[in-house]
């Protein structure tokens, strides 16, 4: 028989990666171009101006038979994709949670892909276990929170919170990870609580846990948007006379509508009388706590058990990259620890293995990016950035109040600005028809992009400063711009 050769005939189509030399020259125009995008993105209009399905229609719909050349890539990808981009890393980009890639956090971002590292036990890359332990570390001492914080890196809050409450369920003691909950006769129905202001994650979390979204109890909130403390009293006095069985409560550090503080302290004294857990969301308002003069943000949080601070949105860290902080990591194990034959290690009881403390088995390296921008900023440099967007929040505050016409519709207690255009004698529902208007107007015209909200049962506009280029000028922009708005949907006198 004759032998096959080791070597592919010249004619068989090329196996293996492209050429070094091929990436190599994409790659450095791909980062020539990212550097001249962050530092000119105002040339691009904020929100993407495509119809629905222009992107789909724009691209082959079926894939290449043979290769194509990077650059070729490279070229749709301006033509094309970019049309389709809403600019979240543009200065003026208002809306929602307003966010940061910056340049180390890119950089960190880059080299994890070129890792491609699974972290997924300790030994199948010791670094990322261990560098996202001291990185969540340095997050936990920046924000003032004591020690004993166990940290994970998650993709967002909302699976954060997932997990949180899926320890919550199984501290309780009902053993729902083996028995499950349905057909149970000696199962209570256990419950939920939160503000009436709480992100929507929290109910996902109750629904994916099986606990019936009905047992997530809202409480109403006080004239500054807070979780009103003897109403979470009496609503889970009446469960427990009830036979529900409170399982946690979930307060807020910077709720997404208007940034309110629930008063975490007062909650995990009531949550503590039920043996209930406590989780924090500060997925939007608990890195301001690096700002010496807001650690009084953390207030009582040192006593939950559980804590999301999401990076990726105020901590200049490209998405994705949510923190999950626990002083009970045990019950974290206790509901999601598992070990087949095959991820059986030497270092199974020496070492961290992050698979034990939550769904996802595989893990990318997202601490890489988190420890860049930390170092690259360092603690001042941080707070100093958060303090001048809370200062800017302040001073577009003031354009608002001092203007007649338009009111603030909610404190400003970190970078969010809530208002609205209130011309004199309109009713409640031709100002929220004009608000729409003027947002529509503004968001459409492409130079800054805001959100709003309801405020109970209120229109409100929404202006959240948290990118890193945002200055003054673009603060003066936006109100420029909805000065104009509101100048031409204003009614005819
Ligand atoms: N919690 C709060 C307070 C939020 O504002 C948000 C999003 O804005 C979330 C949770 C959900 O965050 P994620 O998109 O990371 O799931």
């Amino acid at each position: 028989m004759p032998e096959r050769p080791l070597t592919a005939p010249a004619e068989s189509p090329r196996t293996g990666d492209l050429p070094a030399d091929e990436f190599r020259a994409a790659a450095h125009a791909a980062v020539d171009w990212i550097a001249d995008y962050l530092e000119n993105a105002v040339r691009y209009p904020v929100r993407s101006r495509v119809r629905p399905d222009d992107i789909r229609e724009a691209l082959p719909t079926a894939p290449p038979t043979r290769g194509e050349p990077l650059d070729a890539m490279l070229r749709d990808f301006h033509a094309t994709i970019l049309p389709g981009i809403t600019h979240w890393n543009h200065p003026a980009f208002f809306a929602y949670f307003a966010n940061s890639g910056s340049y180390p956090g890119i950089l960190g971002e880059l080299l994890a892909a070129g890792l491609n590292a699974n972290g997924m036990l300790w030994v199948t890359s010791p670094a990322v276990t261990e560098l996202e332990q001291v990185t969540l570390d340095w997050l936990r001492q920046l924000m003032g929170l004591g020690d004993g914080w166990f940290g994970e890196i998650t993709d967002t809050a909302s699976m954060s919170t997932f997990y949180a409450l899926a320890a919550a369920r199984e501290r309780a003691g009902f053993d729902v990870r083996g028995r499950g909950m349905a057909a149970r006769d000696d199962l209570p129905r256990l419950r939920v609580y939160c503000s009436e202001h709480a992100h929507s994650s929290i109910d996902k979390a109750v629904i994916a846990l099986g606990l019936g979204h009905e047992n997530l109890v809202r409480i109403p909130a006080d004239a500054q948007f807070r979780l009103r403390p003897e109403a979470l009293e009496a609503a889970m006095a009446a469960d427990v006379a009830a036979g529900y069985a409170p399982i946690a409560v979930v307060p807020c550090v910077g709720t997404t509508s208007i940034t309110s503080i629930d008063p975490v302290a007062e909650v995990v004294r009531i949550a503590r009388r039920h043996h209930c857990w406590v989780h924090v969301d500060a997925a939007y308002g608990g890195v301001a706590a690096i700002v010496p003069e807001l650690r009084y943000l953390m207030d009582g949080v040192d006593g939950a058990d559980s804590f999301v601070v999401n990076p990726h949105k105020w901590l200049f860290t490209p998405m994705d990259c949510s923190v999950l902080y626990t002083r009970d990591p045990q019950s974290l194990k206790q509901a999601f620890a598992l070990l087949p034959e095959y991820l059986v290690t030497r270092m199974q009881d020496e070492a961290i293995n992050l698979m034990d403390y939550g769904i996802q088995l595989g893990r990318r390296f997202r601490s890489l990016k988190l420890w860049m921008v930390l170092r690259a900023y360092g603690a001042d440099g941080l707070a100093e950035r958060i303090r001048q967007h809370c200062e800017l929040a302040r001073e577009f505050a003031g354009m608002v109040h001092f203007e007649g016409g338009w009111e603030l519709t909610a404190p400003v207690t970190l970078s969010l600005v809530c208002f609205r255009y209130v011309p004199p004698g309109a009713t409640e529902a031709e100002i929220a028809a004009l608000n729409a208007a003027i947002m529509e107007q503004v968001n459409a015209r492409g130079r800054v992009y805001l959100s709003h909200t309801k405020l109970d049962g209120r229109y409100t506009l929404r202006l959240a400063i948290g990118n890193i280029r945002t200055e003054r000028t673009h603060i003066e922009l936006a109100w420029r711009e909805l000065r104009d708005a509101a100048a031409s949907v204003r009614p005819a006198a």
